[in-house]
């Protein structure tokens, strides 16, 4: 049994765990969450309500999350003196599946952002955002519900890895030199630099992580988006190995887009999977011109960082984006949005981010029919226009409700 310094284990519920490389879920599943800073409490107390009403609902009473508690933020400084325990990182690490509010990051230094460490810390290497519209929701564009994608961003790669060096500074200088010297390579000296690595391994989890989600969800397309034209050994690099690890692990259920004209005349053979790719400024125009001819999407982070953000604006917002970051298997699962500390504890903000990353993390567990009474009953409340400010304000002349409200109307949508 795992010890901790200051977390006591649930009495009930179980441990998830793996067997022949799939989740093992009992009934009553331990599933750690940390509430988060500013709204966090707010979001996270609503989106709990709705997602044990859902599963209650769905099975019966015969399957119950054991909630356990974990600290991170303005919570664990109290607590442990410190933002990020070491009892939080090793039980998300034990118990495989968890779920987390925002926390805050300070600007200009103090610590380095928690999600980020997390991330690291855990090797959770793919982040996975799905974009798809809810009825009723103002949007920008035309036809908002052409978008129906999942993003899989690489997480932990590019110039994300977070390795630069200041202009002026020693380091700078010394690879200045170094790459003038023994490359030929001519840099300004008042440069800062930063590295842009993007290995095979990291391509490979990323890409075989997308290809399985789309075979699992019998999804017609995985789509590798990079910028390989010009930055040819690095996102040109990730391109050929996402169609390399294609063929090597997926062949017999994937085919490539060049060879469905060379080989099937254009016309895609039944139950397999289209593998696309496309340049990442035009896959910015093809979003909004050709839409719903991506689903399943792959990219290295910085693109990754981008498309999403451009995707979830054309649904209505990253109001209303799930999100998660996974390993092999661990999964922390969480809102996309940060901690907008000016409406802590209101009661008013939109949870709707948080419940979706719940519904999410209820397909990871398998429990398929929960999450599908969520989805189905929030659409219901949008549609009737129960919606908290942020829709409120862009639907027009609507009548806000609070954080728990929006959760209670949900879950009185919600049909067995
Ligand atoms: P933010 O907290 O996302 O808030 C920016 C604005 O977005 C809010 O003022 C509000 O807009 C709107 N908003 C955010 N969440 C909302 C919700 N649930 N419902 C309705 N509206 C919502 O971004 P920020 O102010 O840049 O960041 C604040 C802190 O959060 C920072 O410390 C940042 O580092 C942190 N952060 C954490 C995460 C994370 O934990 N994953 C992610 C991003 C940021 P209006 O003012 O227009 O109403």
């Amino acid at each position: 049994m795992i010890q901790f310094d200051k977390l006591q284990t649930p009495a009930k519920g179980d441990k998830i765990k793996i067997s022949e490389e799939k989740l093992v879920v009992t009934d009553t599943p331990i599933i750690p969450f940390i509430e988060g800073d500013g709204i966090g409490p707010d979001i996270m107390r609503a989106s709990k309500r709705v997602w044990d009403a859902a599963v209650e609902k769905a099975y019966g009473g015969k399957r119950r999350i054991i909630w356990f508690e974990l600290f991170a933020g303005d919570k664990a400084a109290e607590k442990y003196g410190e933002v990020l325990p070491e009892d939080t990182v090793r039980a998300i690490e034990h118990f495989i599946v968890a779920i987390k509010g925002p926390l805050t990051t300070p600007v200009g230094g103090g610590y380095r952002s928690l999600n980020v460490t997390m991330r690291q810390r855990l090797n959770l290497y793919a982040c996975v955002r799905p974009v798809k519209y809810f009825e009723g929701v103002p949007s920008p564009v035309v036809h908002p519900e052409r978008m129906n994608v999942v993003i899989f961003r690489e997480n932990t790669e590019d110039v994300y890895a977070g390795i630069e060096w200041k202009e002026g500074t020693d380091e700078a200088r010394k690879l200045i030199a170094l790459l003038g010297d023994q490359f030929g390579v001519s840099i300004r000296e008042d440069s800062g630099i930063g590295i842009k690595p993007i290995s095979i391994t990291g391509t490979k989890r990323l890409v075989r992580k997308a290809i399985q989600y789309a075979l699992d969800r019998k999804l017609p397309s995985v789509t590798l988006v990079h910028k390989g034209n010009i930055m040819k050994f690095t996102e040109g690099a990730f391109r050929d190995w996402g169609y390399e690890l294609a063929r090597e692990e997926f062949g017999d259920v994937t085919v490539a887009e060049q060879e469905l004209w060379e080989r099937h005349d254009g016309q895609m053979p039944a139950g397999k999977i289209l593998i696309k790719d496309r340049i990442a400024d035009s896959m910015f125009q093809q979003v909004l011109t050709r839409t719903d001819e991506y689903s399943v999407v792959a990219l290295p982070n910085l693109n990754g960082d981008y498309l999403s953000d451009a995707c979830a604006a054309q649904i209505g917002g990253l109001g209303l984006a799930p999100g998660a970051n996974i390993g092999d298997y661990v999964a922390l699962f969480e809102a996309t949005h940060g901690t907008a500390p000016k409406y802590a504890g209101m009661d008013k903000v939109n949870p709707g981010s948080l419940i979706l990353s719940g519904v999410m993390m209820l397909e990871y567990l398998g429990w398929q029919e929960a999450a599908d009474l969520i989805n189905e009953a929030m659409g219901l409340a949008i549609k009737q226009k129960k919606v908290t400010y942020d829709l409120a304000r862009l639907m027009g002349d609507v009548p806000p409700i609070k954080t728990s409200e929006f959760g209670s109307a949900i879950i009185e949508n919600m049909k067995t």
